[in-house]
């Protein structure tokens, strides 16, 4: 299952269903709502029901049935038929969302599925009970190409020369992120199991040099291929290389998985280490998720940055830099109120800045708690009446997961969120 998110060693798929969760192969392969063929799901009248692709004759007939499911056959296809072009005209021109609920892949004017309402939705509309999910067969070859970059003004440049490669994982990691993987280095060798603890500190030998030759990198790119045979992956790593000898930064192929692993162990072990390991703080993700066009990064970037600055935060940046996905994680003293009232302030500040790039507030972590407030902002009152209208259908009594998508709001969020 290609949508597998980095926290896949702590996460099960209910949540990566009702999150509509996506990785570090979503590049070629999408999201969780792509791969969802059926599911069953116990709605608010307690009973469990199945979902799955049907075409309009089906529907016809399940409009007719009697009880919940029957009536909610009809008003979900009346709401979105009425509302068909407003719906079409409002999904977020970026490669991931998982904001609001996933009123565009329900009904194409010719085939209806129920089951893609509930991706995403995070158990607001029912509890998702069992899933048929499609695979896609795994490449057997890969290979990996790690960029240094010490000068992020040339990052968007950067990407625009990577992406044409079509590479299957196109991720990154900042210095911070670094710095603390390095102090953390017993937790990233408990991570890959004891019996590596001696491979693995002598493979990061390299990287200790090319800090002490190079200095510390302001961010590490991962680009990663996956092809049938090694021959293939060779060809693409070796044009990759020549194509970024323009420009100034250092790169290192890890030609193996087994090579590549420790890279890999870092950019998905980061953020929960990070949740561990540093005294007094917490991870604050707030804006741990927002997504614009990648094409739009060299405008995007020095504002976002400016942004961050102002508010003299100290955060990592990581995530999905060929989607313009990124992870931003600010390490704050929540206990400290002065604290916790920054957050809806650069909350409000970032999302104002990533809507006017026509982007999205959250590619895959979707809404929760922190972010549900944002939603109106996001898609306007018309697309928002339809989000509490879909909310009113599915649980008109609010008995699923109260206080997230259409009922979020921000001091909610802030009294609910943890201190220490
Ligand atoms: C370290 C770390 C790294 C992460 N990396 C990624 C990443 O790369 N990509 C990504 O997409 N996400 C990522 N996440 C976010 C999250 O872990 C994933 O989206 C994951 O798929 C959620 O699954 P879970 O089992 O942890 O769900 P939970 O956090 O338990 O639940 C998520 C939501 O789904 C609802 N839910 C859970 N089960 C059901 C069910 N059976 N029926 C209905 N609703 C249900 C819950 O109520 C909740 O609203 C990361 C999180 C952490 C902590």
């Amino acid at each position: 299952m290609p949508t597998y998110p980095a926290s896949r060693e702590i996460c099960a798929l209910g949540g990566m269903i009702a999150n509509n969760a996506g990785g570090e192969k979503s590049l070629i392969y999408g999201q969780t709502k792509d791969y969802v063929e059926e599911l069953k799901v116990v709605l608010s009248d307690g009973e469990e029901h199945s979902f799955s692709k049907i075409n309009k004759q089906e529907l016809d007939k399940k409009k007719e049935q009697p009880g919940l499911e029957g009536q909610i056959y009809k008003k979900v296809y009346d709401l979105l038929d009425k509302n068909f072009s407003l719906v079409k005209a409002s999904r977020p021109n970026v490669s991931k969302n998982s904001s609001g609920y996933n009123i565009w892949d329900v009904w194409d004017g010719e085939n209806f599925n129920m089951a893609k309402i509930f991706v995403g939705a995070q158990g607001t509309l029912g509890l998702i009970t069992e899933a048929k999910i499609r695979l896609v067969k795994k490449k057997s070859h890969s290979g990996m190409m790690v960029v240094f970059l010490k000068d992020i003004g040339i990052l968007a440049d950067l990407v625009s020369a990577v992406l044409p490669f079509r590479p299957s994982s196109f991720e990154s990691f900042d210095d911070n992120t670094l710095r603390l993987s390095l102090k953390s280095f017993r937790g990233f060798l408990k991570a890959l199991g004891a019996k590596n603890l001696f491979t693995l500190g002598w493979s990061f030998l390299p990287e200790f040099w090319l800090i002490l030759t190079y200095g510390m990198p302001k961010l590490v790119l991962l680009v990663e291929f996956e092809e049938d045979s090694q021959d293939e992956v060779g060809r693409k790593l070796n044009e990759l290389r020549e194509k970024l000898k323009s420009f100034k930064v250092k790169t290192k192929i890890a030609a193996t998985a087994q090579e590549s692993r420790k890279y890999w162990v870092i950019r998905r072990e980061s953020f929960n280490l990070l949740r561990h390991k540093v005294r007094g703080k917490q991870t604050a993700p707030f804006i741990d998720d927002f997504i614009v066009r990648p094409e739009k990064l060299p405008e995007f970037l020095p504002q976002l940055y400016k942004i961050l600055d102002n508010h003299k935060l100290f955060y990592t940046i990581f995530g999905h830099i060929g989607d313009g996905n990124f992870h931003i994680v600010p390490l704050m003293a929540l206990a400290d109120e002065e604290n916790r009232k920054k957050i809806p302030i650069i909350s409000e500040e970032i999302y104002d800045l990533v809507l006017r790039y026509k982007g999205s507030i959250t590619a895959e972590h979707n809404d929760g708690l922190i972010r549900g407030a944002y939603l109106r902002k996001m898609y306007g009152p018309e697309v928002y009446k339809i989000f509490e209208e879909i909310k009113k259908i599915f649980d008109p009594l609010g008995i699923f997961n109260p206080g997230k998508k259409v009922e979020a709001n921000m001091e909610y969020a802030l009294a609910h969120m943890k201190r220490e």
